[in-house]
């Protein structure tokens, strides 16, 4: 992308202003779209250096594109935010704790599983609550959800292949329902068998590379995409995921590569991606178990409903679980979580997750659904620190469940 010519494509016309979050929670023209995207004219001009003042610019932004929504010129923010960022890398470098995590951690499934383990140690030795002791960190902390005995992927390795008649389908599994969430992981394999589907896990651990782009390390997000795009065999029809981010960043790889010799790879690869509630909505019969009869609200991920245009389909899945669906305000606004922002930004990031929960709240409902993991933790944290300590939900748990009362 040219991303001069990308940023002069701007009419300065502000009606990002009415929909960014940060903005309208701040009030500040750098953290809203216009802003960032004046910035990025301005240093691809030569007229600025895209230094510590330009750096707070460009990474106080959610990647939620309600900006990219309303703009009348089509102006792609999250690309040029995205691609400004690996300027500052390129040029910069990162810190030692980012350089570890980006470089030798995520895309490493042995290494994930000992951070798993250590963190599992972490909350059961009490050293938590010893941390919970330093103010700055006693709120950050609670953010992590209780880390599950064992990985997913284990789970998976103890459990008999069951061929399905319809075929084969890859499942991309993310790292958060590896390590954090494996009860989604399961859901989704009952959910897929119960449709006649064998399950083709891929990725061996290798994170999708939506850190590293977020960073900037687009160099290691392209190493990892490529070990990905290869990891599925070409006869499978789709390849599945149920984490809003990794499904947005897999549907987004022809970006990463446009211009170069792996761009049709890219493109053959990302054509068949598809999240979960897609699928079964699409593409599958899905088997009508147990009416559950919960009254629930659906948070709409940005990297769902706005990345991909998945809107629709979670909330048929929560109809066809016999669940009940109570709409809250704004469900397409962001939570506040948006990958490492709730961390690194945690008083901006809280401003707007208390907006969440009081939408939540409003609702009555008795649970929360939402297809991000990343979400899923964020809303967790809220509902427990501002209201009650009500479930959360990925779609494909409450058909999981449906079938699994009824004893399919
Ligand atoms: S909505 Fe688009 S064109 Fe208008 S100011 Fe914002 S980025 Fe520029
Ligand atoms: S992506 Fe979201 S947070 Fe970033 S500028 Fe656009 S509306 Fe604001």
């Amino acid at each position: 992308m040219n991303y001069a010519e990308e940023a002069n494509r701007c009419r300065r016309c502000g009606m990002c202003h009415a929909v960014c979050p940060l903005y309208k929670a701040e009030r500040r023209e750098q953290f809203v779209a216009r802003g960032k995207v004046r910035l990025t004219k301005i240093s691809e001009e030569g007229r600025i250096e895209l230094e510590d003042r330009a750096k707070t610019t460009l990474y106080n932004c959610l990647d939620c594109r309600a900006c990219m929504e309303v703009c009348p010129a089509g102006v792609n923010v999250s690309r040029l935010v995205k691609g400004m960022r690996k300027k500052i890398y390129d040029k910069h470098g990162d810190n030692l704790l980012m350089n570890v995590a980006l470089e030798h951690l995520t895309s490493y499934p042995k290494r994930m599983e000992l951070a798993r383990k250590f963190l599992k140690l972490y909350q059961t030795t009490g050293l938590s609550s010893l941390v919970q002791l330093v103010p700055s960190l006693k709120e950050k902390e609670k953010i992590l959800p209780a880390i599950p005995k064992r990985s997913f992927r284990n789970e998976l390795k103890a459990r008999d292949v069951r061929p399905g008649k319809k075929g084969k389908v890859a499942y991309f599994i993310s790292c958060t329902t590896d390590i954090l969430y494996p009860q989604v992981g399961e859901a989704v394999l009952e959910v897929l068998e119960a449709c006649g589907y064998e399950i083709y896990p891929m990725n061996d651990g290798t994170c999708c590379g939506v850190p590293q782009v977020g960073y900037g390390h687009v160099e290691r997000a392209k190493e990892m995409a490529l070990q990905n795009m290869r990891s599925v065999p070409d006869d499978i029809g789709y390849i599945l995921n149920d984490c809003a981010t990794c499904g947005s960043a897999l549907k987004e790889y022809p970006e990463l590569f446009e211009g170069t010799e792996h761009e049709e790879l890219a493109q053959n690869f990302a054509k068949r991606v598809m999240d979960i509630s897609e699928f079964l909505i699409k593409h599958t019969e899905l088997p009508t178990g147990e009416k559950l009869g919960i009254q629930v609200t659906y948070h709409d991920p940005c990297h769902l409903n706005r990345a991909q245009n998945v809107k629709q389909e979670p909330r048929d899945i929560i109809a066809h679980s016999g669940s009940e669906l109570i709409e809250m305000e704004n469900s397409g606004q962001c939570c506040g979580g948006a990958g490492t922002f709730g961390i690194t930004h945690f008083d901006l990031s809280q401003k707007l997750l208390k907006q969440k929960v009081g939408n939540i709240k409003a609702t009555g409902a008795e649970a929360v659904v939402t297809g991000c993991p990343a979400c899923r933790m964020q809303i967790a944290f809220g509902l427990k620190s501002y209201y009650k300590d009500i479930p959360v939900y990925h779609p494909v748990e409450l058909i999981a469940r449906s079938i699994r009362e009824k004893g399919m």
